[in-house]
């Protein structure tokens, strides 16, 4: 038996008179008087199937009226042309619709816990709990369907440039990488524990040392994190390394990926060679190491205006080193009510500054708690660095740089969003960011940390900082791609000397013996001829949801992961038979809930 000659989306006017056998799922029945209309669907599209009950048809019609949402049934029937008039524009097949003659059905359907057309307002948890039941939805199959083309892309065109695609472990050892890592209990090794890759990364620099010269994966990754909107546990990246490149090699590299993604999933033509920015410049001007760069409204430094103020609380900022930085928002005086400066000063002291200061363009002049102090010179020279004209409504930070930049960069960010500012939707604003800091000092714990991974090259004239202990202003050779705002991947030329590696674990204060236990792998490697190398990974959840279009990062997975890190299908995580801890030589200290 052939179960069906087409597919739902398939039939047109030129079908008129042909017996088609189409299969899928009951979208919707519709009764008039005797008549039964069936949208049949499949993940093609929708036909339109119609029973009357004339001669032989009155029993099926009969059965067509028993029909319920999502059964699952297969119809034999000729193709006709709609009549004039009730043709419907929407859907592809819209013209004809198939006369039935035959219908069999599979499987019946229960009432489903939820509509599915009503599913953006249906609860996520219920939805996810159903998730068979919601990629049934044409977005979600739209979604995966974007997905496959990017990773097929992505194949073809790495393939092409001579990549060898390589599986590298899941299970893999506990190593002190960035994020908190899951951990699985060895049954065979009691007391030990595999932890799940957080990525590939050390197994990619070994494959660099083992001759493989081009390796790329599209990988799964694992990190314990708590959730957030575009955060997720289990995320999947195309993963790249390659010997002896320069950074601009890489570039070049994904600068082609990205337009082939684009051409095959969006089908536009994206203009390649990213503009970059340093990490300094990206802080300086957006107030984010990820800026969107669709809007202006940029930070611009106004500290030297003030240098010799009698305004007090600008100087003591400035004579202790820090900055004063403004923005701009033009026309935005209307938007200057107390509601909503206290607003940015809430989101200010969030982001640790005490607070932030405006000036409101009044055709009368300045309303400003500040502006009175200022001098006639100061006002001037404020109006034209900032091109203040009435209307505008000019908001200042004066703290440390970091805090000065990332709070007017969040504010930036906010007021885009309340004042609808990015009107240009089909902007795609590419940016790479380079000569990030390769360490920062972890206040909390005094210690230094890897604003990458350990792994990443410090820059050659920068060298000599790592001795003379100056460890803040080493520059790495490291670099992130940023898109609309979202970085969508990040990587770096890689230390590939074993003295240096050991130098780095030495300032992130991993002593000689906990080196060679947690890394002896990589050192040891570097000692048997590794070429140099760097490499990349792009994150494929986030580029696909910026593709779709679609803020929830959940709608670009088939079984995703809820906010508080459930798979509500499985119910899992859940408790376990004791005899399964007892294999793994595991006892619980608490009395963990049962699911
Ligand atoms: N392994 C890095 C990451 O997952 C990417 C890289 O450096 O290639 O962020």
């Amino acid at each position: 038996m052939r179960y069906r000659t087409c597919s739902c989306g398939a039939l047109r006017l030129a079908h008129v008179g042909v017996e088609s056998t189409l299969c899928g799922w009951v979208d919707s029945r519709r009764d008039h008087g005797g008549v039964v209309f069936v949208d049949l669907r499949d993940r093609e599209g929708k036909t339109q199937v119609v029973f009357r009950p004339r001669g032989d048809a009155v029993v099926l019609t009969e059965l067509a009226h028993s029909l319920r949402s999502e059964d699952i049934i297969q119809v034999i029937g000729k193709v006709a042309a709609r009549l004039p008039g009730t043709e419907n524009r929407k859907l592809v097949t819209g013209e004809i619709e198939v006369v039935a003659s035959s219908l069999k059905i599979f499987s019946r359907a229960d009432v489903l816990p939820f509509l599915l057309g009503d599913s953006e307002m249906t609860n996520e948890d219920l939805r996810l709990a159903y998730r068979y039941l919601d990629l049934r939805r044409s977005p979600i199959i739209r979604n995966l369907r974007l997905r496959h083309r990017l990773e097929q892309s992505t194949r073809l065109y790495m393939d092409a440039l001579g990549f060898l695609e390589v599986e590298t472990p899941i299970l893999t050892r506990s190593t002190p990488e960035g994020a908190r890592e899951f951990l699985v209990p060895s049954r065979l090794h009691p007391g030990h524990f595999y932890a799940l890759a957080q990525s590939p990364q050390q197994y990619k620099q070994l494959l660099m040392a083992g001759g493989v010269e081009k390796y790329f994966q599209i990988a799964k990754c694992f990190r314990d994190e708590d959730g957030r909107a575009d955060r997720i546990m289990e995320l999947t990246q195309i993963d790249i390394e390659a010997s002896f490149v320069s950074r601009g090699d890489i570039f070049v590299l994904i600068e082609g990926l990205m337009e082939r993604i684009f051409r095959d999933t969006l089908e536009i033509q994206i203009p390649v060679a990213f503009p970059r920015l340093t990490y300094r410049q990206a802080m300086d001007r957006f107030g984010s190491d990820r800026p969107d760069t669709r809007f202006g409204m940029e930070l611009v430094d106004i500290g030297d205006i003030f240098h010799l103020s009698s305004f007090g609380v600008f100087r003591r900022v400035l004579d202790a080193g820090g900055y004063i930085k403004a923005i701009n928002v033009k026309e935005g005086m209307f938007y200057a009510t107390a509601g909503r400066i206290e607003k940015l000063e809430q989101i200010a002291h969030r982001h640790g500054a005490q607070g932030i200061s405006f000036i409101s363009a009044e055709s009368r002049g300045w309303k400003s708690p500040v502006g009175k102090f200022f001098s006639r010179l100061e006002r001037d020279t404020l109006t034209s660095r900032l091109h203040i004209e009435e209307g505008d409504l000019v908001l200042f930070c004066a703290d440390k740089w970091q805090t000065a930049c990332e709070v007017l960069g969040k504010i930036r960010l906010y007021l885009a969003e309340a004042l609808q500012l990015i009107i240009d939707t089909g902007r795609w604003d590419f940016v790479w960011i380079v000569d990030f800091p390769l360490l920062t000092l972890d206040d909390a714990e005094g210690k230094w940390v890897a604003v990458h991974h350990p792994f990443t090259r410090p820059k050659q004239e920068d060298f000599p900082l790592l001795d003379s202990g100056e460890f803040g202003q080493i520059r790495a050779e490291a670099y992130d791609l940023v898109l609309n705002g979202i970085e969508i991947g990040g990587g770096s030329l890689r230390v590939h000397e074993p003295d240096l590696q050991a130098r780095i674990f030495d300032v992130l204060g991993i002593a000689p013996e906990r080196q060679s236990r947690l890394f002896g792998h990589l050192l040891r490697a570097f000692q048997f001829g590794t070429p140099p190398h760097g490499g990349i990974a792009i994150g494929v959840d986030r580029l696909t949801m910026l593709l779709c279009k679609t803020p929830h990062i959940r709608d670009v997975i088939a079984f995703p992961k809820s906010g508080r890190g459930q798979d509500l299908l499985f119910s899992s995580p859940s408790t376990v038979e004791n005899c399964q801890l007892q294999e793994l030589s595991i006892r619980l200290a608490g009395n963990p809930s049962s699911s």
